[in-house]
């Protein structure tokens, strides 16, 4: 895994990279160059976040072949990954994620991660 210096650099290597394929920023509609350039900035951010989110959901390594069953407790099987549309901070994002059924309740369910009722 890169250092957090290895990440920065290659950030600002990117950056300058979509600089130059940006050209000059449309300033027009902006209070200011530098506004403009910040607001093209997080558009950027926003994308980058999406697709990040995007891409290690996709990689995200096989979970366990069971899983308990949120609705009557009960393991239920892997059966495959799916994609689902959630809204994340920095907008729109379709995610891969393990997809489990419950023999009982004869219903599919998506484990949440245990941390996210941190
Ligand atoms: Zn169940």
């Amino acid at each position: 895994m890169a250092t957090t210096h290895q990440i920065k650099e290659r950030i600002a290597a990117f950056a300058r990279e979509l600089a130059a394929a940006m050209g000059e920023v449309d300033d027009s509609d902006a209070f200011s160059w530098l506004d403009a350039v910040e607001t093209k900035a997080i558009e950027i951010g926003d994308a980058v976040s999406v697709e990040l989110v995007r891409q290690k959901s996709t990689d995200r390594p096989a979970t366990d072949a069971e899983s308990t069953c949120p609705q009557c407790g009960k393991l239920g099987r892997y059966r495959n990954h799916r994609e689902r549309e959630l809204i994340s901070r920095r907008g729109p994002v379709t995610i891969r994620e393990a997809e489990y059924f419950c023999p009982c309740c004869r219903k599919a369910f998506f484990p949440a991660d245990p941390r996210d009722r941190r």
